[in-house]
């Protein structure tokens, strides 16, 4: 029943019946120990946040055994790449002697960065199944000499692909010290691969060419409240800090994202509820004939028989929002899991759109 009040009220049923499926969030929200700590938070709003960030700052550094002065936090994990971009960018003196490679398709904020701040930008498209062509990058990384700053997005969006940890280590071990790689573990919390291993083992093995940026807005929940953060070895900590303000991050999200990396029950729930909301959309893109690509994140890439900006509008008017276009050729839609029951709705509504040939 809608409920006569501010404005706010009055869109909420609108709001709540959309379907959310376009921007890799998770549809169950924040723990529920966390939403206590979120309401405590109000009680020290007032005052900086420097203690806030020193204690989540200890608590991942005890999660990922590495010390406090090899974490960065930052708004968001994109912040923590243009941290990286900017350095990286800043230490060289001309822009010819600055390169960035990366996998195509890949997040897009990289290429942004580089276009703003003057760095070539090569994309190497992904091979079969869009699975990193790591022969391929590492060849474009060389190429030249000199510094090249390699983005690594694993798993991988759009695509859900992780890449192969061997393979990565393996070139990362053989690499001068020009190449720096920016792995982007965004999605890390979902891989369910036994030879996956993320890259943060580099950097306890004193690894200085390696960064790690990991956030708290995926399977945490939290993307509203800007949490993420860069790991790496203490001396390229010392120079990335120099790109980033120290106050950059609110005492909610400190404390919230603090209560939530406590929280292991909540996020192992979180996951069973990803594997099934994935389980319910792959059975039906079988039965109706759409491929899809095996992946280890909260989305899916997956066929369309239609033109994506014609399934994108039909989508939305039917109350879906669904991904954007994403370099990965024509016929493919990415889509972020909701809820297992969203995932219900939104089969329905795939199957009606298959029976009238829009997907
Ligand atoms: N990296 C990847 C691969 C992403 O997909 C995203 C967001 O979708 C981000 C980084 C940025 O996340 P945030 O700034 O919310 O931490």
């Amino acid at each position: 029943q809608a409920r006569a009040g501010t404005p706010h009220d009055q869109d909420r049923p609108a709001r709540q019946s959309i379907l959310r499926l376009d921007s890799n969030e998770n549809s169950l929200g924040m723990s529920p120990e966390a939403r206590k700590v979120f309401a405590r938070s109000l009680d020290v709003a007032n005052r900086y946040p420097d203690g806030h960030a020193q204690a989540l700052c200890d608590a991942l550094a005890a999660d990922l055994t590495v010390s406090p002065d090899q974490i960065l936090l930052t708004n968001g994990s994109t912040a923590s790449i243009r941290a990286i971009v900017q350095s990286f960018r800043q230490n060289r003196p001309s822009t010819a002697e600055g390169r960035v490679v990366a996998q195509d398709p890949t997040f897009g904020i990289v290429e942004r960065l580089c276009r703003d701040l003057g760095l070539a930008y090569h994309g190497v498209p992904t091979g079969k199944d869009f699975a990193p062509d790591m022969v391929a990058m590492e060849k474009a990384a060389r190429k030249d000499g000199g510094p090249v700053l390699v983005y690594m997005v694993t798993p991988n969006n759009p695509t859900g692909v992780v890449a192969p940890t061997p393979a990565l280590f393996d070139w990362i071990r053989r690499a001068d010290e020009e190449t720096i790689f920016l792995i982007d573990e965004a999605y890390h919390d979902y891989v369910d691969a036994p030879s996956y291993e993320s890259a943060v083992r580099l950097i306890r093995d004193g690894h200085r060419n390696v960064i790690v940026t990991r956030t708290f807005s995926k399977l945490h929940g939290m993307a509203g409240l800007r949490v993420g953060y860069a790991v790496a070895h203490k001396d390229t900590m010392a120079d990335l800090s120099r790109f980033s303000d120290g106050w950059n991050i609110n005492s909610t999200g400190l404390m919230v994202a603090k209560a939530s990396l406590a929280d292991t029950s909540w996020r192992a729930h979180c996951l069973r509820q990803n594997t099934e909301a994935r389980t319910i959309l792959t059975d039906t893109l079988d039965t109706l004939g759409l491929g899809h690509i095996p992946g280890h994140t909260n989305f899916v890439l997956h066929r369309i028989a239609a033109d994506h900006a014609d399934y994108k509008r039909r989508m939305a008017d039917h109350g879906v929002l669904v991904g954007r276009y994403m370099r990965t050729g024509p016929g493919w839609n990415r889509l972020s899991l909701g809820t297992p029951d969203e995932m219900r709705r939104f089969v329905d509504i795939l199957t009606d759109f298959r029976r009238r040939g829009w997907a």
